[in-house]
């Protein structure tokens, strides 16, 4: 009988960037494995498992080749998982509120500090609540781009209500500053370190490491909330 060799496993987290998004996944790279395999979970993990010894740049090819399919694959996971439903969580300024629908009650939204009621039946709680999302983004996200510009000492932007896709922010070449009402879900320092990204474009245009010095100047610290914004990313684009 022959003795069997040891599996040799190693499992390491890294990141993939997808258009404008970041996608974390594990690689598991294994001795008894002789081809690479991408596979997401229902819960939208990425795992990416590769023979123990194989090169990077192959691994990097081969996640290159796969990613249209790998953001198609997690968009839809995105929408599928997510149904407006009695006593689902909703990500409220960096914390999760229950949503209570009161199907007797008049067809409105009422915060509570740990709910959110929704009036009427489930078909129209999408809409309300979707909609009274961007009426406090409306009110809230100007306010703060205000706070951050009063502090910095920068002229106010033209501001707009955005609901794009997948941006959190933008600025215009003609200084119109755009932020997207989803932000609301986000916590504030993730707001801030959006505000701050934004702000700091008006100095610098690009993405070069003078811009990531002047976020820094404006927001320092703004790593840690600028990871977390990335990690709730699909949390916070559900709806
Ligand atoms: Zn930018």
């Amino acid at each position: 009988m022959r003795a069997r060799r040891p599996i040799l496993r190693e499992a390491e987290q890294r990141e993939l960037v997808l258009g404008e998004r970041r996608v974390a996944y594990t690689l598991k790279r294994s001795s008894a494995r002789r081809t690479l395999a991408l596979k997401v979970g229902e819960d939208g993990e990425v795992t990416v498992n590769a023979p123990m010894r194989m090169a990077w740049h192959r691994i990097e090819a081969f996640l290159n080749q796969h990613a249209d399919w790998l953001r198609q694959r997690l968009e839809n996971l995105r929408r599928q998982t997510f149904r407006w439903q009695d006593g689902i969580e909703l990500p409220y300024l960096g914390s999760l509120r229950r949503l209570s629908m009161e199907p007797a009650a008049l067809p409105l939204v009422f915060p509570l500090a740990d709910r959110i009621l929704v009036g009427g039946g489930e078909d129209g709680a999408a809409v309300l609540v979707t909609d009274w999302y961007r009426s406090e983004a409306a009110r809230l996200l100007p306010e703060r781009l205000f706070a951050h510009v009063a502090r910095v000492g920068y002229p106010m932007p033209r501001f707009r209500l955005t609901g794009a896709s997948s941006r959190w922010g933008s600025l215009s070449p003609t200084g119109v500053l755009s932020l997207n009402w989803r932000l609301l879900k986000a916590s504030e320092a993730e707001i801030d370190y959006v505000i701050c990204h934004e702000l700091a474009h008006m100095r610098v245009p690009n993405h070069s490491s003078r811009f990531w010095r002047e976020v820094e100047a404006l927001y320092p610290g703004f790593e840690e909330p600028k990871a977390r914004l990335r990690q709730n990313a699909a949390l916070y684009f559900q709806f």
